[in-house]
C-alpha cells in the first residue's frame, strides 16, 4: 500500500521527485482518509472511476483495487513513470498524461470506461483548480452523475452553504442549481505530505436536473456571477453596474416580486434569482 508517509518519502526520494507547489501536490498518507471515501462513494467492481490528479497513486491503487475500470488524468509527466511502475500490475488502469482541464471527458469515457455500470469522479484534487474541475466535470461529463471531492474546507463550505450565510455566493447558487451537495467529513492538514496550508473536507456531489428553467442556461449563469460580482453592494446596484438597464426597471421588477430594495444577492435563493432574471430579460415586453 502506497498509503503512508513512509511509502510515500520512499517513492519520491526513489524518483528525485520534490513536490510542486504550483501543481497543489499534497499527497495523502493516512489510510482510515482513504478507506472512508471508497466506502462512503460506495465503489464497486462494476463501476468505471474518473482520477484528477493521482499523484504516486495512493487513491488510485485503492480505486483500482475496488472498481472495475479507473480513467487518471495527471499532468505532471514525472508521476507518469512512478504509477506506471508502482501500480503495473493493475491492468484495469487508464492514464493519461494530461491537463485535466483540455481533456475531452467523453472521447476518453467511450474509449476507456465503457461497459461500466456507474461512472463516478473520485479525487483529492489540486486546490489552486477546484472551481473549474467542477464546473468541467458537471459541464463535459454528463455521463458522470456522483462526485466524491477532496477539496480545501473554505471551498467546500462555500459550494454547500444556504441563503443568508456568509459563505453564500456563485459558487453556491451555482451548485444549487446543477446538484446536491454535502460535506461528508473534515480531514486534518496531517493527513497530507507535504503538510498543506490549509484544512480540507470530502464533499459528495450528485448531478440532479436543474429546478428552474430558463431559456439561455448561459446567459442566467452570467446573471448569477455578476450580482454576486460585488459582494457589499446591494442586488439594485450590482445589476446596474453590469447591464445597460435603468433603476427604475430594477426598481418595478423587485416590488412586482415583493422583495425590499435594498435587498443584497447573498439573501436570495434559486427561485428568488430566477424571478429577477425572467422578469429583467425574458419577460415579453424585453
Ligand atoms: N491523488 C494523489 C493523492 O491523493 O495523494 C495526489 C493529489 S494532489 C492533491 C493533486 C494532483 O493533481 C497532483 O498529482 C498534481 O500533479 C495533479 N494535477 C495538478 N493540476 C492538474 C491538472 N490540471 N490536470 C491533472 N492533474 C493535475
Amino acid at each position: 500500500m502506497i498509503v503512508n508517509i513512509t511509502n510515500t518519502i520512499a517513492i519520491l526520494k526513489k524518483y528525485d521527485i520534490k513536490p510542486k507547489k504550483k501543481y497543489g501536490q499534497n499527497f495523502l498518507i493516512d489510510g482510515n482518509v482513504l478507506r472512508r471515501i471508497i466506502t462512503l462513494s460506495k465503489v464497486s467492481e462494476k463501476d468505471g472511476i474518473i482520477e484528477i490528479g493521482p499523484g504516486i497513486g495512493a487513491l488510485t491503487e485503492a480505486l483500482a483495487e475496488a472498481a472495475y475500470r479507473v480513467l487518471a488524468y495527471e499532468i505532471d509527466e514525472k508521476f507518469i513513470t512512478v504509477l506506471n511502475n508502482e501500480l503495473i500490475k493493475y491492468k484495469n488502469l487508464r492514464i493519461i498524461e494530461k491537463d485535466f482541464l483540455k481533456a475531452n471527458i467523453c472521447e476518453d469515457i467511450s474509449l476507456w470506461l465503457e461497459g461500466c455500470k456507474r461512472l463516478v469522479a473520485i479525487s483529492n484534487l489540486p486546490y489552486y483548480i477546484t472551481t473549474p474541475i467542477i464546473f468541467k466535470l458537471l459541464e463535459e461529463g454528463k455521463l458522470i452523475n456522483e462526485f466524491y471531492l477532496m477539496v480545501q474546507k473554505e471551498v467546500g463550505t462555500r459550494l454547500t452553504a444556504t441563503p443568508g450565510s456568509k459563505e453564500y455566493g456563485a459558487l453556491s447558487v451555482f451548485m444549487e442549481y446543477k446538484a446536491t451537495s454535502e460535506i461528508l467529513f473534515e480531514v486534518s492538514k496531517n493527513c497530507f505530505y507535504p503538510k498543506p496550508e490549509v484544512e480540507s473536507v470530502v464533499i459528495a456531489i450528485k448531478r440532479k436536473q436543474p429546478p428552474i428553467v430558463v431559456k439561455s442556461e448561459n446567459d442566467f449563469l452570467f446573471f448569477i456571477r455578476k450580482i454576486f460580482s460585488q459582494k457589499r453592494k446591494t442586488l439594485m446596484n450590482n445589476i446596474y453596474g453590469c447591464y445597460s438597464i435603468n433603476k427604475e426597471q430594477i426598481q418595478s421588477t423587485l416590488n412586482k416580486l415583493n422583495l425590499r430594495l435594498d435587498i443584497r444577492s447573498e439573501n436570495l435563493d434559486l427561485q428568488e434569482i430566477r424571478d429577477i432574471y425572467v422578469n429583467l430579460f425574458e419577460s415579453p415586453n424585453q
